[in-house]
């Protein structure tokens, strides 16, 4: 049994074989064949051997003439790997005595072979293992040739494993088998983290070089409430999982009983709880949850099809067709949030050196105002069927919400020569994720309609750690008092100016955070939909003035520790049973 720890990405527990997904997208399952085709499966793995070997050579050769003895040497190694006899031997045995499938037996072997790199302290060798996946990969490509599976034709529930997964490949988990995912990369915030949120099936992330320890048909458990993956449990262990399993389930069943039922606190305030949605069916699945609208529409994702830019008009059916499934209530249509990790920088001739401080959201809409326009149109056209809102990302001075706003105003303009129906009212507000927007709140108030406070970047950029990088995720803390004050001076500001204040950050689906946000004033909070259920169990629960006290002590704490350990408490006190 081997025990890795991650982030969570939404909690729970699931138990299942892994499949392990390649950075190629290569699935290898589990899979024995019958003792007949075992000799011709090993026919397979000895052919993939020497088509492996025959390319190398030629790229060597290649290499050779045109870069030099040097630049061919590595290949040299690689087709030392595969001449290997004992490593041949190990795979052959695999496919002859336990029958396995040829793909599987190589991965397996292989895998367990970069292990034993990783584990060397000369960095040279430990080098070698990307060159044993790489073989590993090559004789895979041969061996699977077109029958590469993808996750849409899985036929039994499964746990997948990977290094990364790229947010198309995220979105399509909700139509797969898979009910629960382990990645080596990622940080809480990232964007595949988000979408996995969505997803809402337990998740942990950030887990290192968990990929590379697994084969497919391993056991595996993710215990995303704990932070845990756990690989082969004992027999003991995955019966107190298969435990845990059923009250996580039963407890989740019970949280449906809240999705018809008003978010208002003990004491009958009401409190709007609002989905974040990055594709427009899931408007009407925040809706089945039990939310009262949409306040995050991330629009960017639209960019991350494999057919690329968006047009006007697909972009008016995404828009449209997110506010018709809120049903009449409120759509917040986030405009492009795109650079940093999201599709620019792989699309870019020259990446930038720090995405996250580079050219991204409001900046780079504001340098290509051919397509900003264009998709202002589209909210413009969409706010025709409903409760739309337009709020712009990152805003950080009132110079660029000007700007942004007076592109708003062309695109209305132009829209209403044309003839085209668009609500002329539209509210227009913008998100605080800077520390500069957070400090010049008074001024921006003056001239929003509404603001929303984007807590997964304010918290990067007020504590200078990129929320994408896992190697400095332990400095990613919401509950750092800079954050707590930073939010309460927001809504604080926000509530003197009557400007209506909402937050969309991961924090606010978080039950953490759930008394300290509303002590503080916030009265609508915005997460992903398979929060709600929870985060409204929790509203029920607690009264203003208790909301209140939470937050004025958090407040005066000094260390994020000892806010932490407080929120839990008070949290506890509230949900004494909850898995969670
Ligand atoms: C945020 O930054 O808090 C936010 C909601 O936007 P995103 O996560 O898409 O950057
Ligand atoms: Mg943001």
């Amino acid at each position: 049994m081997e025990i890795f720890r991650g982030i969570s990405v939404s909690p729970g527990v699931a138990i299942g074989e892994a499949v392990v997904l390649e950075a190629e997208e290569y699935r290898i399952p589990y899979r024995v064949v019958s003792a007949n085709d075992a000799p011709q499966e090993h026919e397979r793995f000895l052919a993939a051997v020497q088509t492996s070997i025959g390319e190398i050579e030629e790229q060597s050769t290649h290499l050779s003439a045109h870069l030099g003895r040097d630049a061919a040497n590595v290949f040299d190694w690689h087709v030392g790997v595969l001449k290997d006899e004992s490593l041949r031997d190990q795979i052959s045995q695999l496919i002859k005595k336990k029958h396995a499938a040829a793909a599987y037996a190589v991965s397996t072997v292989m895998r367990s072979y970069q292990r034993r790199f990783m584990k060397m302290s000369d960095p040279l060798l430990v080098e070698r293992m990307r060159d044993v996946q790489d073989i590993e990969r090559r004789l895979l490509r041969h061996i699977l040739g077109e029958a590469r599976e993808d996750l849409a034709h899985l036929t039994k529930p499964v746990i997948l494993v990977a290094h990364d997964l790229t947010p198309t490949q995220t979105a399509q988990l909700s139509n797969t088998k898979v009910i629960g995912v382990a990645l080596d990369s990622g940080a809480a915030t990232s964007h595949t983290a988000i979408l996995l949120q969505s997803w809402g099936r337990p998740g942990v992330i950030g887990l290192g070089d968990i990929s590379t320890h697994f084969s497919g048909g391993d056991t595996i458990i993710v215990d995303s409430t704990n932070q845990l993956v756990i690989a082969n449990p004992t027999e003991s262990t995955l019966a107190e999982y298969r435990v845990r399993e059923a009250a996580y389930s039963r407890f989740s069943h019970a949280l449906d009983d809240f999705k018809d039922l008003p978010a208002i606190t003990h004491d009958k305030q009401p409190i709007s709880l609002f989905s974040n949605i990055e594709f427009p069916y899931e408007s009407r699945a925040g809706m089945a949850k039990g939310a009262s609208g949409v306040g995050l529409y991330r629009t960017e994702f639209l960019f991350l099809r494999p057919e690329g830019a968006p047009t006007e008009d697909q972009q008016f059916i995404a828009y449209r067709d997110a506010t018709l499934g809120a049903g009449g209530k409120p759509v917040t249509i986030r405009t492009f949030d795109l650079g940093a990790d999201k599709y620019t920088q792989q699309r870019s001739y020259e990446q930038e050196r720090n995405p996250m401080l580079g050219l991204r959201s409001i900046r780079y809409s504001l340098r290509n105002l051919d397509m900003f326009k264009v998709q202002l149109r589209a909210v413009l056209r969409a706010s025709a069927h409903g409760d739309v809102r337009v709020m712009f990302p990152l805003i950080n001075s009132l110079m660029e919400f000007r700007q942004a706003k007076m592109t708003l105003h062309d695109a209305m303009e132009d829209l209403e020569e044309e003839g085209v129906a668009l609500n002329r009212d539209i509210k227009i507000g913008i998100m605080v994720e800077t520390p500069a927007a957070a400090i010049q709140i008074k001024e921006f108030c003056r001239e929003v309609d509404f603001v929303s406070l984007g807590t997964n970047d304010l918290i990067q950029y007020l504590l200078a750690v990129d929320r994408g990088n896992v190697r400095v995720s332990q400095y990613y803390i919401p509950s750092h008092p800079a954050v707590l004050r930073a939010i309460r001076d927001v809504v604080r500001a926000c509530s003197q100016a009557e400007v209506d204040c909402s937050i969309c950050g991961e924090m606010a689906g978080q039950p953490l955070y759930t008394m300290f946000l509303l002590g503080v004033g916030l009265r609508t909070l915005s997460m992903a939909p398979a929060n709600i259920p929870e985060i409204k169990k929790l509203v029920r629960l607690t009264t203003l003035s208790q909301a209140r006290r939470v937050a004025r002590r958090a407040l005066g704490f000094d260390t994020d520790r000892q806010v932490t350990n407080y929120l839990r408490d008070e949290m506890c006190k509230l949900l004494p049973d909850d898995p969670i």
